[in-house]
């Protein structure tokens, strides 16, 4: 074998999700190092690979790259796999991709399933940019914080079946119950699910339909807004004049024209 270290994409659901090339490399190398020796060990019998399995992930990663970089010194070679899809896309790879590097050790990445890939293509999207974040954060604040910062893009995240309902509330409240959004359940799987509507949409469904399994999401690009700031002047204006308070005029004006609740506050509270 020319390279000696090798990325392997596995499957994220479907078991005969791998290629060719995958199963060539996971043959002949003489160590697979993965995430969780137990799950990797039901790919090993499946396909009938027999090289040795140890463990690296997140909480041992920096130890682990010395041994894999003493074991290539030694002539051997080593494939990284991780539980799902493909290592270092929200999970260990990182650190020893770095650590390989800086020692000039060539690496091969080996094409494959990956969730976030798996869902956009099954999505259809008014502009082809998107913006994956991996994990949501699970504060809110940081939450809204980092969906603000690419609104204008496609937003794709990874989150809980857990905590799903909770980010959506969250997406509802800071940018409007009529946000567009996708999400994708246990993609390649039995009970494989893809939902695509508004927030409040999405949320009622969820709250009277099974919530298992495993999901990706996005938010999908919100229109610039093609109303000036004088014009929502002007119509907050107007509420004002018909007497509504300022905190409806707040969810009005933010629910109409889909702007954020707290821009328009500050409005409201300055005229
Ligand atoms: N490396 C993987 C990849 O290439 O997609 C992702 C690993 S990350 C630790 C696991 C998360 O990916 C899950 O919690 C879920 O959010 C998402 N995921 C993995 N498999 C999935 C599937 N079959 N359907 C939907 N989401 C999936």
């Amino acid at each position: 074998m020319d390279c000696q270290f090798y990325i392997v994409a596995t499957p994220i659901g479907n078991i005969s999700d791998i290629s060719l090339r995958a199963i060539e490399v996971l043959k002949k190398v003489n160590y697979i190092a993965c995430e969780d020796t137990r799950v990797t060990r039901v790919l090993c019998e499946k396909y009938g690979f027999s090289a040795k399995l140890f463990d690296c992930h997140k909480f041992n990663e920096k130890e682990r790259s010395e041994k894999i970089i003493s074991l290539i010194n030694e002539g051997n070679s080593i494939a990284l796999v991780s539980d799902a899809g493909t290592p270092g896309i929200s999970d260990p790879g990182s650190v020893l991709i770095k650590e390989l590097k800086e020692n000039n050790i060539k690496i091969t990445s080996i094409p494959g399933a990956c969730a976030v890939t798996t869902f956009l293509s099954m999505i259809p999207r008014t502009t082809e940019k998107y913006a994956f974040i991996g994990f949501i954060p699970r504060v809110k604040k940081q939450q809204i914080d980092i969906l603000n910062k690419y609104k204008y893009t496609n937003c794709v995240f990874y989150e809980s079946p857990n905590r799903l309902i909770e980010t959506l509330e969250n997406i509802s409240e800071e940018f409007g119950y009529s946000t567009k959004i996708a999400v994708g359940r246990e993609l390649t799987k039995l009970f494989e699910e893809v939902k695509i509507g508004t927030v409040t949409e999405i949320i009622d469904y969820y709250k009277n339909n099974p919530l298992k399994g495993e999901i990706v999401a996005m938010v999908f690009a919100k229109e610039a807004s093609d109303i000036s700031e004088d014009k929502l002047k002007e119509k907050i204006r107007l509420l004002k004049e018909e007497n509504y308070s300022d905190k409806d005029i707040a969810i009005i004006i933010s629910k109409l024209y889909n702007e954020n609740k707290n821009k328009i506050k500050k409005l409201v509270l300055n005229i």
